[in-house]
């Protein structure tokens, strides 16, 4: 395994829309496990592909336990319900926005030996799908933000956030 190079705003593979997989080869399984290793190495919660430079329709996601989820040529086909809340993105650093996405996702994909399978997530996890395959239609997130943080946006943000987590205790 090896870590790859995640490319920024800026850089053309995320704006490109990105190809199937067709060949679920050794190839495809050193680019997941070298987007595992990235993902991990990065300390974020999800990376597609075109972040580093391959404009293929692969995307790893970390779910609420940890657990790597490894999706080719994903398909949202169902979603339910809304949430409001904060997204940032590895190839945009140190910016965040607040962006509304489906509350639940139902996602159908091909694992690394093209087997199909269906997956579905709640929350953060659902958040990180939609986030993910917009990468690899070309889109980013901030296209998507009602609104744009300040540095001090946001740490009022997480404050009220961890308040707000404080309370339910
Ligand atoms: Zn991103």
């Amino acid at each position: 395994m090896a870590l790859r190079k995640i490319v920024e705003q800026g850089d053309e593979c995320l704006t490109k829309v990105c190809r199937p997989v067709t060949e679920f080869n050794s190839r495809l399984h050193t680019l997941l496990d070298d987007m595992t290793e990235t993902l991990v190495d990065s300390g974020g919660v999800g990376l597609a592909a075109p972040q580093v430079g391959v404009l293929r329709r692969v995307v790893v996601v970390m779910d609420e336990d940890e657990q790597i989820i490894e999706l080719v040529n994903p398909e949202i086909i169902a979603t339910d319900g809304e949430q409001t809340g904060l997204e940032g993105c590895l190839s945009v650093p140190g910016k965040y926005g607040i962006v509304t996405r489906p509350y639940v996702v139902r996602v159908r994909a091909q694992d690394r030996d093209g087997n199909f399978f269906e997956i579905e997530d709640e929350e953060l996890t659902a958040r990180c799908f939609c986030h993910e395959l917009d990468h690899l239609d070309g889109h980013l997130y901030i296209e998507r933000a009602e609104k744009m943080l300040s540095p001090e946006e946001l740490e009022e943000y997480i404050r009220q956030m961890e308040e707000m987590e404080e309370g339910e205790d």
